[in-house]
């Protein structure tokens, strides 16, 4: 049986994006033919609608989250952080349902990024709330700009 990969639901293809749309990986074939890839949409997990506002961090990143910071606002100014730590906890959940190791995820958002984030309007570096509970607990966390070190290519 092929190894499991978590895999954030727009690079999926999935239409769970703020705007309603994806952000399909174009390699997603290749990376079948490796792994079975398990979709997940953190900040639907977490209760949020789609489309929905861009929510952006307004200080700190996903590990100031975890750690109950309420730093999480969506353009409305509305506090989304319980939000993001709901949906964490349910990818967690997953991972740990199905002993999954491994997940690729999409950088520069709030639940998913893996290297950069927003602060503000600041793209800066740092972790969302779902990248950053799931390297907590061990497990391999890449962006899609890291694609190549999957061991696809
Ligand atoms: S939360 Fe993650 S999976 Fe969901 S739309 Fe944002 S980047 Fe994609």
């Amino acid at each position: 049986m092929k190894e499991m990969l978590l895999i954030s639901g727009c690079l999926f293809g999935l239409n769970c994006r703020y705007k309603g749309d994806n952000k399909k990986l174009k390699q997603l074939k290749k990376l079948q033919k490796k792994y079975l890839l398990i979709p997940v949409c953190p900040e639907q997990l977490g209760g949020l609608s789609t489309p929905r506002p861009p929510s952006y961090f307004i200080e700190g990143d996903g590990k100031d989250t975890i750690a109950g910071e309420n730093n999480l606002i969506n353009e409305q100014g509305e506090n989304v952080s319980k939000h993001f730590r709901k949906g964490a906890y349910e990818v967690l959940k997953v991972c740990k349902q199905l002993n999954i190791t491994k997940a690729l995820l999409k950088e520069r958002s709030p639940s998913c990024g893996v290297n950069k984030i927003f602060l503000g309007e600041k793209l800066t570096a740092g972790r969302g709330v779902t990248s950053f509970l799931l390297l907590a607990n061990g497990l391999t966390v890449l962006s899609e700009k890291q694609y190549t070190r999957m061991e696809i290519t």
